[in-house]
């Protein structure tokens, strides 16, 4: 007589709920690791608290660390030598920051920032360089991650400079409010104007546009999403093409 208790098939590999000091790992890159990478990796993990605009590392830094995002949101920035900065990729709790070391380079070319307060598991870039020859299941989700976050900045390329500023602005929220799992965003107008590459007067007036149709609520510091499927219409059609291929493409690797 079967065991109904047993499923029946093998089961996926038990993910680690959480490192050797209790933290609970929501990072779902390292959800689910094979039990022999999982025993690898996680004891070399430290959790790190990261503060609202805590630099992770600038372009040019030698890549001492790389981080898999626990929760908040950290932003990836172009940045220019006046100082300028436009946002060219957004990692939640589904992604990881020091993708050149998967290709085994050492350095990084952006800026990366925590957005709003964040969580991250540590880990030391050198020795992770290394590991990963040992690790094919880990790589291998790296590699995807990385093609995610390629395809995530030719968009944001292509929306910068095609698409209005509430637009823009909508398809942000909407990103941002997908990788922290709240409808609640905290932030400021000029942290939200160098975010989308223009000035904070426009970064006004489109948030009183969105404001005034009933999408969101704009206070000094947070915006809260009330109305999720109307700004979703609000939104440049970036958003769904986005949503759309990761979707696809998570799809294709099953
Ligand atoms: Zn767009």
């Amino acid at each position: 007589m079967a065991n109904k208790s047993r499923p029946p098939t093998k089961p996926y590999p038990k993910p680690p709920a959480s490192d050797g000091d209790g933290n609970h790992i929501r990072n779902e890159i390292l959800l689910g690791l094979p039990p022999r990478e999982a025993d690898l990796l996680i004891p070399k993990l430290e959790l790190m608290r990261l503060k609202t605009h805590h630099v992770l590392h600038e372009p040019g830094d030698t890549l001492k660390s790389a981080y898999f995002c626990n929760s908040g949101l950290i932003s990836i920035l172009s940045v220019f030598p006046d100082g300028k900065s436009v946002e060219v990729g957004l990692v939640g709790k589904e992604g990881f920051v020091g993708i050149p070391l998967v290709a085994g380079f050492r350095t990084a070319a952006t800026r990366a920032i925590a957005q709003i307060e964040a969580t991250a598991f540590r880990v030391d870039g050198e020795w992770f360089r290394g590991a990963l020859l040992q690790c094919p299941t880990i790589e291998r989700r790296l590699q995807q991650f990385a093609q995610i976050m390629a395809m995530q900045t030719t968009q944001i390329a292509a929306c910068n400079r095609l698409h209005e500023v509430e637009e823009r602005l909508a398809r942000w929220l909407l990103m941002s409010a997908d990788r922290i799992g709240s409808n609640s965003v905290p932030l400021t107008q000029e942290f939200l104007a160098q975010m989308l590459g223009t000035r904070r007067s426009s970064v006004s007036v489109a948030a009183g546009i969105l404001q005034r149709a009933g999408l969101i609520t704009y206070t000094r510091g947070d915006v809260k999403i009330i109305e999720r499927k109307k700004l979703e219409e609000a939104a440049c059609e970036c958003y769904e093409i986005m949503q759309g291929q990761v979707a696809k493409w998570r799809g294709e690797a099953r």
